[in-house]
């Protein structure tokens, strides 16, 4: 069976949770700031903030940028329901536009038109872990003066070519960056999501908010000779990662290059042969973009059943899921109301199919994926002579 996507996790990654685990401290510690400095470095952002998951991170982030009740946050439909449960959460209204009409990432020509005077942040996402079109988004966010925060979930070591030469994704363009370490992303802590900015006031508040709104940290009370008490300035939440988690984030940090050159490679793998088969097409990425290749997506062409190619595929031994989600079809956001209609976003979520990608995919696992696509779009193509057998 090759599954859609497996954590890369080993002996490295066990020794440091065990090592914390050994140390006594295990809730938001050392491990939590030096994970916080690991991936600022990295990313270049001047401030992370490390919580318990992408959606807190969202959530947070939308409060820094402030949201509030009344607001609007224009974002895509589709994404993963986190985007839009968090805009609600802050009492907001997400406002949804379509995507790009060759990629799955927010069309900036449609998020123009959703600009309101209620407008109070855009929620950008960077789907599959493809850069969005950061030049157009923030050129109307910096003319209209609307914040912006960018869903990073799945773009842990994706690059942008961006002013002056290439960057990482989590070096703010925008005010705000949010990602996730969950299984399914690049890396992964089990559960586990980072804040990134380079407003200092912004930054503070996410570490405040994080901890129920607590003016001093449990380590700092720990680590002082006087008897210090805590207070409360403001209602917060709690949002913490662990020191587990933490050290294992660590291990996979110094991993991800290896990751992400590999994704690369299968990506690319991929690509050649796609562009020879025939009713598929493979994932364009803009020459300004360089993916970490989270997912996969291939779009199906007209006339191929989408579930029924699936299905074929799974009883050979290759798993692959559906293309991303349309919050605007799922019963928790269906009262939202629509600004636009969005055939694009409904289009690839039923015309596109996620392939099997992980580092540790071998070339031979790759090349069985494609042999039965290959096969299972042979024979989704077949209904038609089925149907004059029978009329025969
Ligand atoms: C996975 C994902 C999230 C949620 O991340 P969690 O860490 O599971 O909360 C949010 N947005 C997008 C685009 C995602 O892919």
């Amino acid at each position: 069976m090759i599954p859609i996507a497996k954590p890369c996790l080993g002996p490295l990654e066990a020794k440091a949770a065990e090592q914390v685990i050994a140390s006594g401290w295990v809730s938001q510690g050392p491990q939590v700031a030096a994970f916080e400095a690991d991936f600022a470095a990295f990313t270049g952002a001047q401030h992370a903030c490390a919580v318990s998951n992408c959606t807190s991170a969202l959530h947070l982030a939308l409060l820094g940028v402030g949201v509030r009740p009344g607001d609007e946050v224009i974002t895509v439909s589709h994404s993963f329901i986190a985007g839009g449960n968090t805009v609600r959460q802050c009492g907001g209204t997400p406002v949804f536009v379509d995507i790009e009409a060759d990629g799955y990432n927010i069309d900036p020509e449609q998020l123009a038109r959703a600009v309101s005077r209620r407008t109070r942040a855009i929620l950008v996402v960077h789907q599959m872990g493809m850069p969005c079109d950061m030049r157009a988004i923030l050129q109307l966010a910096n003319r209209e003066k609307i914040a912006v925060v960018e869903d990073a979930a799945c773009a842990v070591g994706s690059e942008i070519q961006f002013g002056t030469g290439w960057r990482r994704i989590g070096r703010p363009m925008g005010d705000v960056v949010c990602f996730s370490f969950h299984p399914r992303k690049v890396i992964t802590t089990g559960e586990g999501g980072m804040l990134t900015t380079n407003n200092a006031a912004i930054d503070a508040d996410f570490r405040l908010w994080r901890q129920h709104g607590m003016s001093v940290s449990d380590t700092s009370r720990h680590a002082s000779a006087q008897v210090i008490f805590e207070d409360y300035p403001v209602q917060g939440y709690n949002y913490r990662m662990t020191d587990m988690q933490a050290a294992i984030g660590r291990e996979q940090l110094k991993r991800l290059p290896d990751i992400v050159r590999r994704r690369r490679a299968l990506a690319n793998r991929y690509r050649l042969a796609l562009q020879e088969m025939e009713g598929v097409t493979p994932p364009v990425e803009p020459v300004w973009a360089r993916s970490n290749w989270q997912s996969y997506c291939v779009r199906l062409e007209d006339g191929i059943d989408q579930v029924a190619l699936m299905q074929t595929m799974l009883d050979q031994g290759v798993a692959s899921r559906r293309g991303i989600m349309n919050m605007h079809q799922e019963a928790a956001q269906r009262d939202v109301p629509l600004a636009f209609p969005l055939p694009r976003s409904e289009a690839a979520r039923d015309h596109s199919v996620l392939l099997p990608l992980y580092a540790q995919m071998t070339d031979d696992e790759q090349d069985t994926v494609l042999g039965v696509l290959a096969d299972a779009l042979k024979t989704r193509h077949r209904p038609a002579q089925t149907d004059l057998a029978q009329a025969v």
